[in-house]
């Protein structure tokens, strides 16, 4: 089978702290002539935000010394009083780079591939796995393949984030014994083609991407069907059905035992799994609500979860007969790779199937992530005019309440908050930030209601002062400016398959201070290891315990004081 370049357009990582957008001289000058906002002098920073974009925002025109005339009227900094929070202003575009993005080498061997996924960025995302799909579905685009998204059409997705909405498709899909009528509409999202399935019954319905009233497993097992049955009804034949994640992972065995006896005969499929901590726990007789017979994947060969033999019932694993089912299975690094083939109680699987299984390192979405760009920031910067980042460092701190002090190091930390991100040393570093002197902002939201709970706590404690805000939401809009506002950005997790967090940091020109695991261990390389100095980029630590990451914590702020790395 031909893999390479179902796979090649990975993205490959970021190292270097700042996008570098090199431009000729003549483009240079005509930017520089219509965004006058960059000065390179402390004492003269821009105001970002046009009072009459947001008349609700208190005008608090604080000058800092800085000239009168920007060139674009009375301007405003957010205070946390605000009516309106500062994240959901909209901020002119003007500053954004013209620059158009570099020549792609097209691949020779163009395919079309069809990711079949619960999640996609922007507008149904949870974590990463929306992140990834969206960036590789865009890498494959720009390297000439022809590439679907096939997407839940879920009730919460903002219809006036896709563009060109269309019905396409009315058809019936099967789930318990039932055929369910089910739409399928195609859009444009962020400039990525997606096919919307929408089914009849209550299955996505809901505010959120997760957790809705519904039986998430039959809901998923059912979608998985319903994209077969999609192309088995429209004759679309892609090279590549790729998969994602446990919630996907019986599309394999429906496409080998029930399609290929149909009509569908070209595809072949790829898994990637993004983190194997999910993996589909299904009983015989659900797997038997999407038409296979659930009985025949219960072995050790197939789709059993070995861990519950002998028990009763015994279950499957969606994640496990995706992997034994699919041309190839590909986790998100390399470093990852080793690690599920050493533990875990898929490894054995995974070992038996060593041949098809790769590691191959994610990495960000160029056009999301362009602080050069990002609609979200009050300033725009890159690596040859990095004066952006400290506006946007100043108008958090102001938006927030802190003490709005350039010198001081700002730590972020962005994350979903399970036991696997850390959480201990999340919140060891809320009190040895302080203890330093610096600043620490953390944006998360738990699933795990205790877990909130303990973080609330901590909010109401620490969010009086004037160091530290704990903020317990999901905000894509504010996510993108504490990336760049920061400039330490912490990922202290016990495992990560490859984590995203430190390479987003990096791109808005922030440090990162990372565990040694997973994708993380394949992106960060030490400062002070002098065996790397080639790649050094950031702060690494191994062990699990608070003064581990004290050792790289402390060292960040060395050198953040020490100026190696701050920008101003
Ligand atoms: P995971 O997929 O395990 O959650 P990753 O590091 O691979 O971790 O990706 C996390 C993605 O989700 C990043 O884009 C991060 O910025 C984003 N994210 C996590 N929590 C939040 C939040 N509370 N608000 C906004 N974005 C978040």
């Amino acid at each position: 089978m031909k893999m390479e370049c179902a796979i090649a357009g990975k993205l490959s990582s970021t190292s270097s702290y700042l996008v570098n957008t090199r431009r000729n001289g003549m483009k240079r000058t005509k930017l520089m002539a219509n965004h006058n906002m960059f000065y390179s002098s402390k004492s003269m920073i821009s105001l970002p935000i046009l009072a009459h974009t947001n008349p609700s925002l208190k005008v608090v025109t604080e000058k800092l010394g800085c000239p009168a005339d920007f060139g674009f009227g009375e301007l405003v900094w957010p205070t946390p009083g605000d009516e309106i929070p500062f994240w959901k202003n909209k901020f002119p575009s003007r500053y954004a780079s013209l620059e158009a993005p570099a020549e792609i080498e097209k691949d020779s061997n163009l395919m079309h591939i069809i990711h079949i996924t619960a999640e996609m960025a922007p507008i149904a995302k949870v974590g990463g796995l929306g992140d990834v799909v969206t960036g590789l579905a865009r890498a494959c685009l720009s390297r000439g393949h022809t590439v679907d998204i096939m997407l839940p059409f879920y009730e919460c997705i903002q219809k006036q984030e896709i563009s060109d909405l269309a019905l396409i498709t009315t058809y019936n899909s099967y789930h318990d014994g039932n055929w369910v009528a089910t739409n399928a509409y195609h859009g444009v999202v962020s400039s990525i083609p997606v096919i919307f399935i929408e089914p009849s019954n209550q299955f996505f319905k809901g505010k959120n991407v997760y957790g809705g009233s519904y039986n998430e497993l039959e809901a998923y097992l059912f979608f998985s069907r319903a994209c077969l049955e999609w192309m088995q009804v429209t004759g679309v034949q892609p090279d590549i059905i790729h998969v994602h994640e446990w919630q996907i992972g019986a599309l394999p065995l429906l496409y080998w035992d029930m399609y290929q006896s149909l009509s569908l005969k070209k595809p072949r499929i790829v898994l990637t799994i993004h983190n194997m901590e999910h993996y589909g726990e299904c009983r015989q007789e659900q797997l038997s609500k999407c038409g296979l017979d659930g009985s025949i994947y219960a072995s050790v060969e197939k789709a059993i979860d070995d861990r519950t033999i002998g028990h009763n019932p015994e279950r499957l694993s969606l994640l496990k007969g995706g992997i034994v089912y699919s041309n190839a299975v590909v986790t998100v690094s390399p470093t990852y790779l080793k690690e599920t083939l050493c533990s875990g109680w898929l490894a054995s699987v995974l070992i038996t199937h060593r041949d098809k299984y790769f590691g191959i390192l994610n990495g960000i979405d160029t056009v999301i992530w362009n602080p050069a760009t990002d609609a979200f920031l009050p300033a725009k910067f890159h690596a040859q005019k990095p004066e952006g980042k400290k506006i946007c460092k100043y108008y958090i701190q102001k938006g927030l309440g802190l003490k709005s002090e350039g010198t001081v190091p700002l730590v972020v930390c962005i994350t979903r908050l399970v036991a696997q991100k850390g959480l201990h040393l999340i919140t060891h570093t809320i009190k040895r930030a302080e203890e330093l002197g610096g600043q620490m902002i953390l944006l998360g939201n738990s699933p795990v209601h205790w877990v909130q709970k303990d973080f609330e706590d901590l909010a109401n404690l620490h969010n009086k002062g004037t160091s530290t805000r704990i903020l317990l939401m999901y905000s894509e809009e504010l996510s993108h400016m504490l990336y760049a506002a920061a400039d330490i950005v912490l990922v202290p997790s016990i495992y990560e398959p490859c984590g995203l967090a430190q390479m987003i940091g990096m791109r808005y020109g922030a440090v990162p201070v990372v565990r040694k695991t997973g994708g993380l261990a394949d992106t960060v390389f030490d400062m002070d290891d002098p065996s790397n100095h080639e790649k050094a980029n950031g702060f690494v630590f191994e062990g699990i315990d608070e003064g581990s990451l004290n050792w790289a914590l402390d060292r960040a702020f060395r050198h953040f004081i020490g100026s190696k790395f701050c920008l101003h």
